[in-house]
């Protein structure tokens, strides 16, 4: 199955996606953790994209295309993907529907993400990530078993610089002014599922795999 995850940055669209890569095998293709990859190896690229998203803003539609294209290109991704963080333009929609059609694929579902802003932020300024492995934690509702290292590596966790308050606030603009668009624009071509995001994480999962099930998934 094809998927988009939608949703504003703290929905916690990248630990659902997770969790539907465990359960039925397509991988999570995240436009976020391909970028965060290409600042810590310093690509050119990289450091480059660094300064758009140390600011909140957006890296270039035609940057994150690229990145995308050579990823859905993979053998691992031939029979589904979920997409976390893409597309976040009309632009970038037009350009994955382009890059499927070419192929005679086609997106399945779109899951929008629905939290308030106050969970959000919430999310977002709790949430530490590990810098090797990508795993991601919450002081509060996902701590780590031992506070401050990654249970996956052990490596020492860190908040994402753009996680912090003055970031959040432009991340969230940029998504209500970019993003926010594409629930529109996927709701007019029928794909659109919204999906409750608030509560506890195994709550959220559960709504979606009944989704997905209810989708045909398997
Ligand atoms: P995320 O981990 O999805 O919140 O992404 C972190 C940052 O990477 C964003 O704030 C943007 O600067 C950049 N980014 C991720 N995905 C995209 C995208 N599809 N288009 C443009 N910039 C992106």
């Amino acid at each position: 199955m094809r998927l988009v995850f939608l949703g504003a940055p703290g929905v916690g669209k990248g630990t659902q996606a997770d969790r539907v890569t465990a359960q039925f095998g397509w991988p999570k293709v995240s436009t976020g953790d391909l970028l965060r990859e290409a600042v810590r190896k310093q690509t050119e690229l990289g450091i480059e994209a660094k300064k758009s998203m140390d600011a909140g803003k957006l890296v270039p539609d035609t940057v994150v295309i690229g990145m995308v294209r050579e990823k859905l290109a993979e053998p691992g991704c031939q029979n589904g993907f979920v997409l976390d963080g893409f597309p976040r333009t009309v632009p970038q929609a037009e350009e994955l529907q382009r890059l499927l059609h070419a192929r005679g694929l086609n997106i399945d579902r779109v899951i929008n993400f629905r939290v308030s802003r106050e969970d959000v932020i919430r999310r977002l300024s709790g949430r530490r990530s590990c810098p090797q492995c990508q795993s991601v934690f919450h002081l509060d509702f996902a701590p780590p078993k031992v506070s401050g290292q990654c249970d996956r590596c052990g490596t020492a966790l860190v908040q994402r610089s753009d996680d912090k308050p003055e970031t959040i606030e432009a991340r969230l603009k940029v998504y209500d002014e970019q993003t926010a668009p594409l629930i529109a624009y996927y709701q007019t071509k029928g794909l659109l599922s919204d999906l409750d995001g608030s509560g506890e994480m195994a709550a959220v999962y559960g709504r979606l795999s009944a989704v997905l099930l209810g989708l045909g998934a398997q």
